[in-house]
């Protein structure tokens, strides 16, 4: 091995404390990455390969990226799953001598990059870990850029699966318990196990093992945080997060305001297909655009927007906390001006949330610091709009939080109007703050000022008129005086330097004079820096506070934003209760009716009842309107218990405990597997997790098959919904053989779609009717789609065969075993169909081209 140059010897220091992570190793205005690194980046960040020390016997490979752009290429490194860490220079290169010093000051991760400029304002950003024993597992989640740690225990991997796919986290951690040492490789390798089994549902997050963890690291990591009715489970997950965080910190811990628990069974579970298929966050596309939230979201600060957000996913299940939640908005919706104003307000909270965390990590900048200040202005804005509010009852806020405005005070004395950037970009502190800044400013404002004075002075006393006071970089300052003059200059001035026309001095009063003026700058600076890091001291001091502030705020926020929303899209109060009804009238489609059909929207109404129809089966042609329905409702569920009110002229909503949806194979082409395999799996958890108290939407089940297996399978499941889960079901098909179903079950009821005939064409009523659905329409849809008249007709003349042929078999013997035998149909029938193409024929949309291809067709 040849002998590492010392800067090398420092990356390779660096490199053995963190194995697995690339060194984005910082020399002058770049990071360089050296050896596999290199190689590593150069291929996955498309960067040129070069390297160091070339020809010498270190020559090693080297790839770099400039300082100032890092941020993009560390992203596109965490997305591809590997990791950082980054290595800086521990002080300013031009006042060390010799080497400068080195350390990894972060090692950067998904879950942990909280000062990311990417991040997304509308979403918390999880840390998540799962400590598994014995087949039960403690959650812990922890989002670094707003403090938040929230931890709580599960009976089984599927809830932790449910709990994961609300919270989306960037990394997740996968630890087991330690239970003595015997059985540590055991452990390991069902700690691999369950990495796997999360891997193989969320591909996305990085998802890692994570080492033992002992019921000291569990104290340690604990330490400040007073939970005292966490269970041990819980307690070991929350402790793993902290631990990873610190790690990542290099031992600086996050800050974090307290641990609070959550109760996974305290929450309406929305399956993950559910979440997907309701495009509650996300449409199918992937789109934020056309989701449930993006309509609803009027929030106008970011803390308000992440509450919304996670409300949505966790609706609620006890309806005392849903009618509190209701009341807030209702106060909002009565009082306008009120709901008017603090919305304003709210309009200039910014990220102050975000921004108090920032202030426990590293300093702040002086824009922050006048981020802050305005703000807790608008904080204060709201608060005292609220309290003039007669009608607001505190009662059911909880009691006001601390306003904080002793901080905001500070900051207003002692800031500028507006803040620059960084320090050394313009005026930060305002006159008359800090005497010592002031004089020191004065001084290096001044000076120029004082160097004009004391020419004149020196003038004055020499006599000699045109003698000058200037300065440069060789000398500093210095008095000039010109060849004319050379006799009147005093005994004191000492010579510097001859020019060509003259001669420079100095003299002890400009030396001092000099000194004073370069001192100033000094004496300027540090003192805006220590002023500066004083102010980020005190925010940071007051950040559990603002934090609570800022949980108030949020509150606030999301109740007024849903006031809003009902005001201008004219939702109501929705009826909770604990009965097993659910009853709406005029019944829209929040997300249908604000885009697709904004305007011309079809409302519905629906009963479902216990014991008397608890299942609706849903028929009617394709494009009728059918998924839409089933969809709105089990919105309208998710926002009533949400906490909002909903789109509907009245609604009474039996609590839900669980929604459960599949939509059919064409509605949602799922990648990979085959689609009628993920339709039955995801209809088989259907089955098994439903209570009597879920709310079941199956949309087209069977679709992903042929006909008879497929109407097979949908009647067993719709009969098994009906007869044995006996809870509240939508059931949309487009089959209306299953309508026989539905008149022979007590508690199903048939429903169909309306379309109407108009001329050959199908109009579409979009109106949800009793009774089943006697065609499907299928031929005038696809005529349409402008399907040619040749193929038009041929499918009416099918259709009617078939018709008659079902006819004529479940009259003849409904005993017999049907036979799908349509294709080899007897001679005679077969030309009985070119009669009846021919007769379905409209020769009229006939062109020249289709009528000679039918007339083939026929033929053969
Ligand atoms: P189906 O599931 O029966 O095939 P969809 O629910 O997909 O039908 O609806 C087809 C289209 O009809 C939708 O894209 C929507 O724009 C429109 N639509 C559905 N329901 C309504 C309604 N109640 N009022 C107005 N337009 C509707
Ligand atoms: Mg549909």
């Amino acid at each position: 091995m040849p002998r590492l140059t010392p800067v090398m010897q420092q990356h390779a220091a660096a490199k053995s404390a963190h194995p697995h992570s690339v060194i984005f190793f910082r020399l002058g205005d770049f990071y360089e990455m050296f050896g596999d690194d290199a190689v590593l980046v150069s291929r996955e960040l498309d960067l040129t390969l070069t390297s160091r020390n070339k020809g010498k016997p270190d020559e090693v490979p080297m790839a770099g990226v400039p300082h100032h752009a890092a941020h993009g290429y560390i992203a596109r490194l965490l997305k591809k799953g590997h990791e950082v860490a980054v290595c800086e220079q521990m002080a300013d290169p031009s006042t060390v001598k010799g080497i400068v010093p080195r350390e990894v000051v972060r090692v950067i991760t998904p879950g942990t990059w909280s000062d990311t400029p990417d991040l997304d304002e509308g979403e918390n950003q999880w840390l998540c870990a799962l400590h598994s024993k014995e087949g039960r597992l403690g959650i812990a989640l922890f989002d670094l850029t707003t403090a938040e740690l929230m931890a709580a225990e599960l009976d089984d991997l599927s809830a932790a699966l449910s709990e994961l796919g609300r919270a989306r986290p960037r990394e997740i951690l996968v630890g087991w318990e330690d239970s003595g040492i015997d059985e540590a490789e055991n452990a390991e390798q069902k700690t691999q196990e369950l990495v796997a089994e999360v891997k193989a549902l969320f591909p996305e997050p990085a998802i890692h093992a994570d080492s033992l963890i002992s019921e000291e690291d569990i104290q340690q990591e604990l330490l400040k945080l007073d939970s005292p009715h966490a269970g041990p489970l819980a307690l070991s997950a929350a402790a793993r997060v902290m631990r990873f965080a610190r790690r990542c910190y290099r031992g600086d811990a996050p800050p974090v305001w307290r641990l609070s628990l959550w109760n996974p069974s305290g929450v309406l579970a929305i399956d993950r297909t559910a979440q997907a298929h309701l495009e509650l966050v996300h449409s199918l596309s992937g789109e934020k655009g056309s989701s449930l939230l993006s309509v609803i979201d009027r929030s106008q600060s970011p803390p308000g927007a992440r509450l919304m957000r996670r409300r949505l996913l966790a609706p609620l299940l006890n309806e005392a906390e849903i009618n509190e939640r209701l009341d807030q908005v209702a106060f909002f919706m009565e009082e306008q001006g009120v709901r008017h104003d603090i919305r304003v307000a709210l309009g200039g909270l910014g990220d102050l949330e975000r921004l108090a965390v920032r202030a426990s990590m590293r300093e702040l900048t002086p824009r922050d610091l006048g981020a802050i200040r305005r703000s807790l202005g608008a904080a204060q804005d709201v608060l005292t709009r609220l309290e003039a509010s007669p009608e607001f009852s505190s009662q059911s806020w909880g009691e006001l939080p601390e306003d904080c405005s002793a901080l905001r005070e500070k900051l207003a004395l002692a800031l500028v109007e507006r803040p620059p950037a960084q320090l050394k970009e313009g005026a930060v502190f305002r006159q008359g703050f800090d005497g010592e800044l002031d004089d020191s400013g004065e001084l290096k404002e001044k000076g120029g000022e004082k160097i004009t004075e004391f020419e004149a002075e020196l003038r004055g006393t020499t006599g000699i008129p045109n003698l000058r006071v200037k300065y440069n970089r060789v000398f500093g300052w210095f008095v000039e005086v010109g060849k004319a003059n050379l006799g009147k200059v005093p005994e004191h001035f000492r010579r510097k330097q001859t020019i060509a026309n003259g001669e420079r001095y100095t003299i002890d009063e400009l030396d001092e004079l000099a000194e004073t003026l370069l001192h100033a700058e000094d004496r300027f600076r540090a003192r805006e820096l220590e002023l500066l890091k004083d102010l980020s001291e005190e925010a940071q001091s007051w950040g559990a506070r603002v934090h609570l502030l800022c949980a108030f705020l949020a509150q606030l926020d999301v109740a007024a934003a849903l006031a809003e929303l009902a005001v201008e899209a004219d939702y109501c109060r929705p009826k909770v209760h604990r009965g097993l009804e659910l009853k709406l009238v005029e019944s829209r489609h929040p997300v249908v009716e604000s885009q697709a059909a904004r305007g011309r929207f079809v409302p519905n109404d629906l009963e479902l009842e216990a014991k008397k129809n608890h299942l609706w089966l849903i028929s009617g042609p394709n494009m009728a309107g059918k998924s839409t329905f089933l969809r709105q409702v089990a919105l309208t569920v998710i926002l009533a218990q949400m906490g909002s009110f909903v789109p509907a002229r009245e609604a009474e909503i039996g609590l839900v405990d669980r929604v459960l949806s599949r939509v059919g194979a064409s509605d949602n082409l799922a990648a990979g597997e085959s689609t009628f395999m993920v339709e039955m799996r995801e209809t088989s958890d259907i089955l098994r997790t439903a209570t009597s108290r879920s709310l079941v939407i199956l949309d087209e089940v069977g679709r992903g098959t042929s006909t008879y297996d497929g109407l097979a399978i949908a009647w067993a499941v719709a009969e098994h919904l009906d007869q044995a889960i006996r809870c509240r079901a939508l059931f949309a098909t487009h089959y209306h053989e299953l309508v026989e179903l539905g008149e022979s079950s007590e508690s199903a009821e048939n429903h169909s779609v309306s379309a109407k005939e108009h001329d050959g064409q199908v109009v579409f009523l979009h109106r949800v009717k009793p009774g089943g659905a006697s065609r499907s329409y299928g031929v005038q849809v696809a005529q349409l789609a402008g399907l040619p008249e040749s193929v038009l007709a041929r499918a009416r003349a099918l259709l009617l065969s078939f018709e008659e042929k079902a006819a004529v078999r479940s009259a003849a013997s409904k005993a017999k075993q049907p036979q799908l035998d349509l294709f080899h149909a007897p001679q005679d029938s077969r030309l009985s169909e070119v009669a009846s193409t021919l007769k379905a024929l409209d020769i009229d949309r006939l062109s020249g081209i289709e009528a000679l291809q039918l007339l083939q067709v026929l033929k053969s």
